[in-house]
């Protein structure tokens, strides 16, 4: 949990670091948190305490007005089981974590490889192929790597689709999936190798661990 983001990126090599960058542009949720107002990302930070340490923010946790002001940076998703906050879903998406024995949801494969490093516990992730909808599982390691027996060439693809405009979860989540080993990623879409999604994953979440408040951290 101490490396330092730039030790993260240079790990990366230079197609993963495309990846990163573009998802970095789509959706620059790091830079809206970054420029938003110190009591909004404060607000940021509860949200993502309460989902670290296993509860799920009632729609009520947040004042209206920093609310209003995390759902207008598309930071939050309220759903009537709760605040979503990327990477945590609210409702089921069929990216299910398991989290040290804990059920939890992701908003997409991305958001799925990242829970592990942001929240110190080993997970188990459990989703479909988003082409043949056969069983794709993994298991990340509580530091956020993958396990040695991880099963070789799942990969996550990233389908570029027209859109409506909306929340990132609507839109960029949708297309952001897993491929089992068999499955082809189709032409003209970005595709990365398990391994290298989840340094991107870990990477695009990296901001949020300085955000936590030190008593949940
Ligand atoms: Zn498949």
């Amino acid at each position: 949990m101490t490396s330092h983001p730039a030790q993260e990126r240079a790990a990366l090599k230079d197609s993963t670091l495309r990846f990163l960058g573009k998802l970095q542009i789509t959706f620059p949720l790091e830079q809206r948190i970054a420029q938003a107002d110190p009591a909004i990302r404060k607000a940021y930070g509860r949200v993502l305490a309460q989902w670290i340490s296993g509860r799920v923010p009632a729609p009520d946790f947040l004042l209206p007005a920093e609310l209003h002001a995390l759902c207008h940076l598309d930071a939050i998703v309220p759903v009537s089981g709760g605040l979503g906050c990327y990477p945590f879903s609210a409702d089921n998406r069929d990216f299910a974590v398991e989290l040290s024995r804990r059920p939890m949801n992701a908003m997409c494969a991305i958001d799925a490889l990242a829970m592990s490093r942001l929240t110190g516990l080993a997970s188990t992730i459990k989703a479909l192929c988003a082409i043949c909808q056969a069983q794709v599982r993994c298991e990340v390691r509580s530091d956020g790597s993958l396990d040695h027996d991880v099963p070789q060439h799942i990969r996550v693809l990233w389908r570029h689709r027209a859109h409506p405009v909306g929340p990132c979860s609507d839109n960029l989540c949708r297309d952001l999936v897993f491929l089992c080993p068999e499955c082809a990623a189709p032409p003209g879409s970005d595709c990365l190798q398990l391994p290298q999604a989840t340094a991107v994953a870990n990477a695009f979440f990296g901001f949020q661990r300085r955000l936590i408040p030190p008593a949940s951290a």
